[in-house]
């Protein structure tokens, strides 16, 4: 209550402004030539595909540059600051942010998706540039819950669900001490302040917040990370599908 009141008269804000955001040739370089020409090949191949199968609604190598690769690898600070192990992208359509984040980390990461055609094409791409330490599993995320509890240090997700539907999705799936990278518009202060309320329920806590720009100038991003700190007091996963249609806040 007291940070809803906060919140509403302006004076609280979880997350911390970044001047800059994360460029793939800019001079700090996330990562080695190697790494670029990799993500940019994959970057084109999913393009191509997409003329068969709908993985994404950019079709402009230039722009996937920034709001796919760029935008992707946005949370690599995130993902390199959490404990060592799996990482698990959820939702990830045409391997976002997870192709990248594979390709620019050291991590064997699982690429989940519930329609199997986006998880076909994008293993076809996978294995035909030969891209290691990325596996995928096509079914939903609260039926991996209940194949792997436990099993993922990490997870990410762009552009699936709500705060509160994404902590609830992740909780099970997560080690203790695993952290949730969740890509968020700007403005998340309101889903933060809801997921907030589920700490407790769910076992998981705030831990940070970071605001900025990609380098189009004018996409707004958000990179939320809540760590997984207990059990959670409620029996997870629920239902398929109960999570995003009902979440608990
Ligand atoms: N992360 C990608 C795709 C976002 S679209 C990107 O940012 O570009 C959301 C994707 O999540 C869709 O491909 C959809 O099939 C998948 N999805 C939604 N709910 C899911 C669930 N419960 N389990 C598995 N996949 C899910």
């Amino acid at each position: 209550m007291q940070i809803s009141l906060l919140l509403f008269f302006g004076g609280l804000s979880f997350c911390k402004a970044f001047q800059g955001g994360i460029l793939v040739d800019n001079e700090r370089k996330p990562v080695d030539d190697k790494q670029r020409q990799q993500i940019q090949d994959y970057l084109q191949a999913v393009l191509q595909t997409n003329n068969d199968i709908n993985l994404t609604t950019i079709h402009d190598f230039n722009d996937g540059l920034v709001l796919h690769i760029e935008d992707s690898l946005a949370g690599l600070e995130e993902v390199n600051s959490a404990p060592d192990g799996q990482l698990v992208d959820l939702g990830t359509g045409g391997g976002f942010p997870g192709a990248p984040l594979a390709l620019a980390s050291s991590r064997d990461v699982l690429l989940v998706d519930s329609t199997k055609k986006k998880i076909d094409a994008i293993m076809g791409i996978v294995n035909e540039l030969q891209i290691p330490r990325v596996k995928a599993y096509a079914g939903r995320i609260e039926e991996l819950a209940q194949e792997q509890p436990g099993a993922f240090a990490v997870a990410t997700a762009r552009a699936l669900s709500s705060l509160p539907s994404l902590l609830e999705l992740a909780a099970p799936l997560l080690i203790q001490g695993g952290h949730l990278v969740a890509y968020k518009s700007d403005k998340a202060d309101e889903e933060i302040e809801r997921a907030i309320l589920l700490e407790q329920k769910l076992g998981m806590k705030f831990l940070s917040c970071r605001d900025l720009v990609l380098s189009d100038g004018i996409t707004p991003r958000s990179i939320i990370v809540f760590e997984k700190v207990a059990p959670p007091t409620v029996k997870l996963p629920r239902r398929p599908g109960m999570a995003q249609k009902r979440p608990y806040a």
